[in-house]
């Protein structure tokens, strides 16, 4: 079967945001008075975006990959299971054209901290800044992610089938 030259992919991602948990969004910890609840560091947005790459490539989901009924995921750096996927993306005969991804939360402001989150998650995917976009939006103070009881992320990517060796 004759590969596709270019594959899309959608990733979502959506978890609780209760007290005494770290907050880590794209693999930086950010500075607030709640962190999101999960079995691994619970980073929403590097789920959503490996949820985009595996599904992109038809290679199922994050929790079929990673499942969170494996003590071996307990407080995983989701950057790790990140790189596992895009491995698993890239030994499949892809390359990452661009990831486009969106976080919504009521608080904390992220703005401030986007450059940073966008260079942690080019340096998972070995890409180019430029590559990688995040954009924050609030929900209008509407729904759990709008009362500031959860963080919902969103991302979609371009694979381009890598030239033959
Ligand atoms: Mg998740």
């Amino acid at each position: 079967m004759t590969l596709a030259l270019l594959r899309v992919g959608e990733g979502w991602d959506i978890h609780a945001l209760v007290p005494g948990r770290a907050l880590v969004l794209g693999g930086v910890h950010i500075p607030h008075t709640a962190g999101l609840l999960g079995h691994s560091d619970a980073d929403a947005l590097l789920h959503a975006v490996t949820d985009s790459l595996l599904g992109a490539a038809g290679l199922g989901d994050i929790g079929t990959h990673f499942p969170d009924t494996d003590p071996a995921h307990a407080g995983a750096d989701s950057r790790v299971l990140l790189q596992q996927a895009w491995g698993a993306v890239q030994a499949q005969g892809w390359r990452l054209a661009n990831v486009d991804c969106t976080v919504v939360a009521q608080a904390p402001k992220l703005a401030g901290h986007i450059p940073a989150m966008r260079q942690s998650l080019a340096a998972c995917l070995g890409l180019d800044v430029q590559a990688v976009n995040i954009k924050a939006k609030t929900a209008e103070r509407m729904g759990p992610v709008g009362e500031g009881r959860a963080i919902e992320a969103r991302a979609v990517c371009l694979l381009v089938q890598a030239p033959a060796l």
